[in-house]
Parts: C-alpha cells; structure tokens; sequence
C-alpha cells in the first residue's frame, strides 16, 4: 500500500490495529461465524461489545457516577437539536466560536429562546472570547471546545453557575477533561473516536426531564438511557469500531498518555509555523488547538500555495488543504496520527523552503 500520511478533518485517521481488528469482524464477529455487518444487536455477543464500549467510555474519560453514556446515529449535527429539545425551557447561551457553534446555537432558536453570549466572527472565529459573564437565570450555556475549522481550541472546563453543555466533536479523548463540570457533553464520533455513523453523549441524568414540551420518542435522551442505546436498531458497525478505538486508546496509556503525545505533535508542527518564514499560523496563539493546525502562506509569499499543496501532495500528504471558509492549509492531528506523520510534514516544509530561498 502507498505510504501516506493522513491529516483528514473528518473522518479522522484510525490506528492500524483498529482497522486489522475491523476486517477480522467484517469477516467473523467473534468466532459467531456471523459478520458484524449481519450480526443481531439482540444477541449475548453484541450486547458484550455495547457493554465494554459503555465501560470504557467511563473508564478512560474518568466519567463520575451519575452520569449515562448513550450511542445515537445522526452525528453531532442531530445532537444540536437534542440539546435545545432536552434542556432548552426558557432561555439558553451559546458561546459563538465557529461555524459549528453557530449551527448548534441556530437550531436552538429554531426550538426556543437563545443567544450568543459572545462571539468571535468579527476576526473571523481566530480566538475564543474571554471576560463574558454567564448570567444564572438561563437553562445552561453551550460551549465547543475545539473549533475544527479555525483550529482554536476552549481548553479549560469552564466554571458556570448553570449547567455546561458542550460539544467536544474534534478534541474529545485529546485530553482529560472534568466531566463533573457538564451536564452534557456530545461527539460525532468520526473526529476522534471512530468512524462516522455514530455519536456519543455523555448526560448527568439529574440534568434532564426539566422542560415541558413534548419529547419526540427518539429525541428523548431518557429512551436510549432506559434502552441502554438499543431501543431500535444501533449503528452497529460505527460503535463496533468505536470500541476498538477506545481498546486502542487504553493500550496507548488512556487519555492522559495520548494528551502527551498530542501536547508534542502540536507543538512540533508550531513551531514549523513560526520559525518558517514561508508560513504563518491564523489562530491566535493561546488558543491554538492541539488538534487542528492550521496556517497560511506567509504575506508576500501567497502565490506559493498551489505550489506547496502540490509539493506536500507528492511527499505523501493527504488532507492539509484548509477548509474554504479558512484556505490555506490544516492539518488535523487527531489522536491514531504519529509523531512521524508530523516530522515528515514538517521535512516537507523545511525542504519547500530550502526550494525557495
Ligand atoms: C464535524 C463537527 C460537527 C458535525 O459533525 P457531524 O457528525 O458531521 O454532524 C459538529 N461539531 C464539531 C465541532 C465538528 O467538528
């Protein structure tokens, strides 16, 4: 097979050993001589697999009591609906720090009363606001903590005096995170912690049934609670690989080994960044995320950047070009991306450069 090297946004990059495992149950789930894409998810196998991805979720994002781990199809898109639907009663605040914020605060006003408690398109979403107050009479705030198109990142579990909900799409198993401080946390899968297909919510239970309206069967976060995720048909194949990214991540070290590894991949590719004087970061510094990198052709050296692609393209890179809202370059370091993924792109610079001193 080529050798590349993946930067993908979304869907990310899955360790080989994911993928090997993923073939082998493609083909036998568990010696049931049944593929996993035909196996019953009303069988004692499947139910093993659903319990273990549940176990690890708790184990390896060091989830307190009180809390559920639910599996639901639609991707984090049809979690921005599920949160306005479960809490949203009165008046809901969202902090504004991207296009998906965005999304997820337009959807809640399609259901109730919200707003942007700040917001960071007037630099074009290149930081994350600080200094807002978040009043205590609304029903919780919304937050995104890594903003995967501008590579901006929340790094800190904010203290709010209302519950915290936040969408964790493109840093979730990046790093540790206090789970205690939210009633709700929600991932597509596809960023970080599997393939595309399923999403997973992490909901204090006492945080829910308050708001009045009329809850739809399958938006009603309580039926995959009291379901344990299976009240219809789960995304088998998506949690099966999910799980085995999460088995994966436990053979790393767990979440904190991987933070490490992260802290040191970003922080290579960075430093690239500023001491290359054919590129430029566009994120403000202290809110670089350790996920998605993104940069630009320096100013005077624009006409360069077809060049660049190219040249990163026959060196083996594959899906550094920046999202259009952006252009320039983004290299997404999701967690199965190696040290050696980013030396190679970071050769790839420096030669780049050496072609046009
Ligand atoms: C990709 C992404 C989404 C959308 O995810 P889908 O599963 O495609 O709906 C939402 N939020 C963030 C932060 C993302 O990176």
């Amino acid at each position: 097979m080529k050798k590349v090297h993946v930067f993908n946004a979304g869907p990310c990059l899955l360790a080989p050993e994911v993928i090997d495992a993923s073939i082998d149950a493609l083909k036998d789930f568990k010696g049931t001589g049944v593929s996993v894409l035909s196996i019953s998810h009303r069988t004692k196998e499947w139910e093993e697999t659903m319990n273990e991805c549940r176990a690890l979720w708790k184990e390896l994002f060091h989830i307190p009591e009180g809390y559920e781990v639910v599996f639901l199809g639609g991707g984090a898109s049809m979690q921005f609906l599920y949160v306005a639907m479960n809490f949203l009663e009165k008046k809901a605040a969202y902090l504004d720090t991207g296009v998906w914020a965005h999304k997820a605060l337009k959807e809640a006003k399609g259901i109730g009363d919200a707003y942007a408690i700040a917001c960071s398109a007037d630099k074009n979403y290149t930081y994350i606001p600080t200094g807002f107050e978040i009043p205590t009479d609304i029903d919780y705030l919304h937050v995104t903590t890594n903003n995967t198109i501008y590579g901006t990142e929340l790094k800190e579990d904010l203290d709010s005096p209302v519950p915290l909900i936040a969408d964790m799409s493109s840093d979730i198993l990046s790093r540790p995170v206090d789970v205690s401080k939210y009633a709700c946390i929600y991932a597509g899968a596809q960023k970080n912690a599997g393939p595309a297909g399923v999403a997973v919510a992490i909901i204090r239970k006492d945080a829910l049934g308050k708001v009045s309206r009329y809850l739809p069967t399958m938006l009603d976060y309580r039926t995959h609670i009291d379901k344990e995720s299976m009240f219809n048909t789960p995304p088998v194949f998506s949690i099966f690989v999910m799980n085995e990214t999460l088995k994966w991540v436990k053979a790393q070290g767990g979440v904190e080994a991987i933070h490490k590894r992260n802290l040191r991949k970003a922080a290579t590719l960075y430093a690239e960044i500023d001491r290359n004087p054919l590129f430029v970061g566009t994120a403000e510094v202290e809110d670089r995320s350790i996920m998605n990198v993104c940069f630009v052709m320096a100013p005077g050296h624009e006409d360069l950047q077809d060049e660049f692609m190219a040249f990163a393209k026959s060196k083996g890179m594959v899906g550094i070009k920046g999202h259009r809202s952006v252009g320039g370059f983004r290299a997404s370091l999701y967690n199965a991306c190696t040290q050696e993924d980013v030396d190679a792109l970071v050769d790839c610079m420096q030669e780049f450069e050496k072609m046009h001193r």
